[in-house]
């Protein structure tokens, strides 16, 4: 294991791009630069280390902290000698517009991790000040968005699901202002650092930032690094259309993973898109309770639902269509990248069928299958049950014959209403469709069960209870966030299932247990 204060850390990035060196972290349109500009945290009054992936250290063979040096590193306090603290520049389309210039606002990548796999990581604080890119902003976050971020984005990693990680979560000692719902009622919290590690947090913005300036000789600098980097298997003239292919196969695999366990990132904006296929900046996310295809969990989002529920396949698909448009000059034309973008549709649909069968259990999934599909589908976003609980229901369906009465009871313990007789019917008919399919299955009925068992999981991070989580945080007690840290690694268990219940009533309509803000 190596301490975070005597390792010698790597600065490929800042190495290889050209950047601002100046370290002024006054906000600023930084035109000539489209990389990076040096940022070094601001301190905060007393770093406390609240929380730390013990897993996500051995890993990367990353000592806890056994000083406050160390401690101090994780909060801003202490940035070593080889460590170069910048924050990364990059443009991005918010809610389908334009937006320019963005950047790393409240992020500050320490520097490059060397681990045992023979990969390197970026270390990166959340919070830790401002930065160039800090725009109206304090470059700081709150206690409440930094649980969030910690705790999901390990629940995400546990789920089976590409995601950027977090080691640790530190509270500051310092307060910071914000208005949660953007209602004009500010209210000091606490602050709060994440430590987050990927391979990189380079975005689909992060290509866009060059295109817009038209440096292309940057744009083909970034897109050589990224391949040789991180798509390293990809080689030959046309590494450049392949690595798109590679891009397009892991969006689409990664919204098929939301889709499967009902993830709602909230912020789908380009540069809230990794390039490796990860899922990234974790801020109005939330798992959906009942299913609703209509399901937003950002206030910000409410009036187009955009980056709805079951909006994220095709927005997928629209933000790879930024990234092909970014990469445009590096082609003679967009033949290729056309026919690249248009082949996500049918990917996403093979992909998407067959996650479906394996929820059902079903051994393949045929043309003849897919009527069942939209059956379930229709049924789903009908009678809206609590999806988690449905597919763990349908897990444990009794063999034979049942009559309408016996399988509504069946469900009843993921109903959120009394069903229409129409509903009753609808639910009915899809049991006895599923029913007769499965009796046709090629496997066994074990290997059936290991299939479901294996796409449904059974502990969701549901939004009240980490809003409970951290209410009881505040208040000093950190019972439930030390519950839902051991939780969220078995998933797909039934130990944890004190936690196996739908929505409460009173969380639909408390302020954080259902929507949030952008930014909080
Ligand atoms: P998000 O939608 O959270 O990914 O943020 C969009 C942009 O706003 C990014 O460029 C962030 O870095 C920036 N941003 C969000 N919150 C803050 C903050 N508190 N201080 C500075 N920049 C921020
Ligand atoms: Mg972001």
């Amino acid at each position: 294991m190596e301490s975070l204060q005597s390792k010698e850390y790597k600065k490929e990035f800042v190495t290889q791009f050209p950047g601002d060196d100046s370290g002024d972290v006054k906000p600023r349109q930084t035109p000539g630069v489209v990389f990076y500009s040096k940022a070094a945290p601001t301190p905060v009054k007393a770093p406390k280390l609240l929380a730390w992936s013990e897993e996500l250290a051995q890993e990367l063979r990353i000592q806890k902290p056994a000083t406050q040096a160390e401690i101090d590193i994780l909060g801003g306090n202490l940035v070593t000698e080889t460590m170069y603290p910048y924050a990364a520049c990059y443009a991005g389309h918010q809610f389908g517009n334009w937006a320019g210039q963005l950047g790393d606002g409240r992020a500050i990548t320490l520097g490059e991790w060397p681990a045992p796999d023979g990969k390197t990581y970026e270390l990166q604080l959340k919070g830790a000040g401002p930065t160039a890119y800090s725009r109206r902003a304090d470059g700081r976050a709150v206690l409440r968005s930094s649980v969030r971020e910690y705790l999901m984005s390990e629940a995400m990693h546990y789920l089976g699901i590409p995601t950027t990680r977090a080691l640790s979560l530190v509270s500051t000692g310092d307060q910071v202002m914000r208005d949660m719902f953007y209602n004009g009622n500010p209210e000091f919290e606490p602050g709060a650092i994440v430590m987050r590690v990927a391979p990189s947090f380079l975005r689909f913005g992060s290509f866009e930032m060059p295109a817009a300036r038209q440096e292309i000789d940057n744009l083909r600098q970034l897109v050589d690094w990224t391949i040789t980097n991180y798509y390293p298997h990809i080689q030959g003239e046309d590494r450049v259309i392949v690595w798109f292919r590679e891009v397009v196969d892991r969006t689409a695999h990664l919204m098929v993973e939301w889709m499967r366990v009902g993830f709602v990132h909230g912020v789908m904006n380009t540069d809230n898109m990794s390039i490796l296929g990860l899922t990234i900046d974790y801020g109005p996310f939330s798992f959906v309770d009942n299913y609703d295809t209509q399901f937003t969990p950002n206030t910000t989002d409410l009036p187009g639902r955009r980056y709805a529920f079951g909006q994220q396949p095709g927005i997928g698909q629209w933000n790879l269509g930024c990234l092909a448009s970014a990469l445009a000059p590096l082609f003679p034309n967009t033949e290729q990248l056309v026919a690249e973008l248009e082949a996500y549709e049918t990917k996403f649909m093979q992909k998407y069928r067959a996650m479906l069968g394996n929820k059902l259990g079903l051994d393949a999934v045929l043309e003849d299958d897919v009527h069942l599909l939209t059956q379930l589908e229709t049924m789903l976003a009908t009678l809206q049950p609590d999806m988690t609980i449905f597919y763990q229901l349908l897990m444990t369906l009794p063999e034979g014959e049942q009559d309408q009465a016996a399988v509504v009871s069946h469900f009843q313990e993921s109903l959120y209403a009394e069903l229409l007789p129409k509903e009753r019917d609808m639910l009915h008919d899809f049991i006895t469709a599923y029913k007769a399919r499965l009796a046709d299955n090629s496997i066994s009925k074990e290997a059936s069960q290991e299939r479901m068992q294996q796409a449904n999981p059974r502990f969701i991070l549901r939004n009240y209870l980490l809003s409970q989580a951290i209410d009881d945080l505040t208040k000093g007690d950190d019972q439930l966030f030390n519950d839902l840290q051991e939780a969220i690694k078995e998933p797909y268990s039934n130990k944890h299932d004190r936690f196996f219940v739908k929505r409460p009533d009173w969380a639909s309509h408390k302020p954080g247990s259902s929507m949030l803000s952008c930014s909080s």
